[in-house]
């Protein structure tokens, strides 16, 4: 380490607390400081490249050094830097990003409300659901279905919403009406002997019984990420998605696709709904809306939504919510410049056709004897690793050798993010042939050396 890097590292662990991060192992440890990107790669101060395996947070679509994006963003702040969207005020670049949600989400999403980040999205999402049914005289239609191991993020209501038990200890978490479901996936959650069209039937059973049991006049919203990311990224079971939809028809329940990271390809198709086959009455959007340059999150929602809140704006004098950058235009101009990106470089084509040749070499480890599963859709993946194949007994403490596989890929060049001991894939969107050989290739390595 040179001097620099010493100093950046002292004056980390002397001042930074780390999000996901054991603090006092990091006070020893010190930090990975990352210096340059590089198309796929990024850089550490010692000059190491490390592919990165995980788009940084499931988030970089375009790679780590697109120009067009710092010069979308200079041009954006030399002529107005900021400016906001409060009380009928406008500016071109929120307008313009507004206008392309509503053209590429699907057809019946035709209003946009603009954050800075997930969470504070699908915070957003739980007060415009709160507010519209309390303007239709229905304020008792209040609670939200989830799933374990969803992830929708981490303030006071969305981190309720997320169905990770380290987002609730010791954070008094959940704080508002939610019912966690179980998670759709099968391999862990499956009974013994159970089928794929099984464990559907009994997840949509449960889901409607629950329904039933909570009273469907309490039930707002029905909240998930068609193919769950941070939880460990499961794909459900073929007809899952139609039938919760069925069931939120049925029941007047809204529906909110949580796309923040599904969203633009990732999963091999433009929309991670469009993938599972749903029409949702809420999407949620963030991460590569951006290439995660800027912090920006958007909300696009139904006509339907947006009448009931608009009458109710206009008898309260006012919408009472809004964040000092929600729609701000620097952001908006890069997320706009992405798109244009996305779209003209055929990025989302790409995904589908690399995430092919990602999942078929994944699969390649299945048989490995440290290797429970193998799974994924699109360019989003994990391996996960397990004591004993035949049980799928997990690992004691569970993280203890998905922690190795992740500090044996930093040293052998490469990014993954261990989710416990499943270690997830998410490359950034612009990966070629090459890169998804060497991903694959070095998570073999990697996982060789832990065994
Ligand atoms: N929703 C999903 C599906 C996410 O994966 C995340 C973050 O990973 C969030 C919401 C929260 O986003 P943020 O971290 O920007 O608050």
């Amino acid at each position: 380490m040179n001097e620099l890097s010493n100093s950046v590292a002292h004056a980390d662990i002397t001042t930074i607390l780390h999000p996901y991060t054991d603090a006092r192992m990091h006070e020893q440890k010190g930090p990975l400081v990352i210096e340059k990107g590089d198309g796929v790669h990024v850089i550490d101060q010692s000059g190491k490249r490390y592919i990165e395996a995980m788009s940084g947070l499931w988030s970089v679509a375009v790679g780590f050094s697109q120009t067009r994006l710092r010069d979308a963003a200079a041009a954006q702040m030399e002529k107005l830097p900021y400016y906001h969207t409060f009380a009928s005020k406008s500016h071109e670049p929120s307008v313009r990003l507004a206008e392309k949600l509503v053209e590429m989400t699907p057809e019946n999403l035709t209003r946009v409300f603009y954050t800075s980040s997930g969470s504070e999205a699908n915070d957003t999402v739980i007060k415009l659901v709160w507010y519209m049914n309390n303007a239709l005289g229905r304020p008792q239609k209040k609670k939200f279905l989830a799933r374990n191991k969803a992830y929708h993020g981490i303030t006071i209501a969305s981190g309720s919403l997320t169905g990770l038990p380290g987002n609730h200890r010791d954070f008094d978490l959940p704080a508002i009406p939610v019912v966690h479901l179980t998670c759709p996936h099968l391999y862990r959650f499956g009974q013994e002997g159970e089928t794929e069209a099984q464990f559907c039937a009994r997840l949509l059973k449960e889901a409607e019984d629950t329904i039933l049991a909570e009273g469907p006049e309490t039930i707002a919203a029905f909240i998930g990420e068609p193919v769950m990311g941070a939880g460990g990224v499961m794909v459900p079971p073929e007809g899952y998605w139609q039938g919760i939809e069925a069931l939120c028809r049925k029941y007047d329940i809204l529906l909110v696709s949580d796309e923040v990271i599904n969203g633009f390809g990732r999963t091999g198709a433009r929309w991670g709904c469009e993938k599972m086959g749903f029409t949702p009455d809420i999407l949620v959007t963030s991460k590569q809306l951006t290439s995660s340059y800027m912090p920006l999150a958007a909300i696009v929602f139904s006509e339907d939504i947006y009448n009931v809140i608009a009458d109710n704006t206009h008898k309260l004098g006012g919408f009472g919510h809004g964040f000092t950058a929600s729609g701000h235009p620097v952001a908006c101009a890069v997320g706009l410049e992405n798109l244009a990106i996305i779209e003209e470089q055929g990025l989302m084509e790409n995904a589908a056709k690399m995430g092919e040749r990602l999942q078929a070499g994944l699969a390649k480890l299945a048989d490995h004897p440290l290797v429970g599963e193998v799974r994924g859709t699109g360019l989003i993946a994990a391996v996960e690793l397990v004591a004993d194949k035949a049980t799928k007994r997990p690992f004691d403490p569970v993280g203890k050798v998905g922690g190795k596989v992740f500090e044996y890929g930093h040293e052998e060049g490469v990014i993954f993010r261990n989710l416990g001991d499943s270690i997830a894939v998410c490359p950034p969107l612009i990966v070629t042939e090459h890169d998804v050989d060497e991903i694959v290739r070095l998570m073999g390595i990697a996982i060789d050396r832990a065994a």
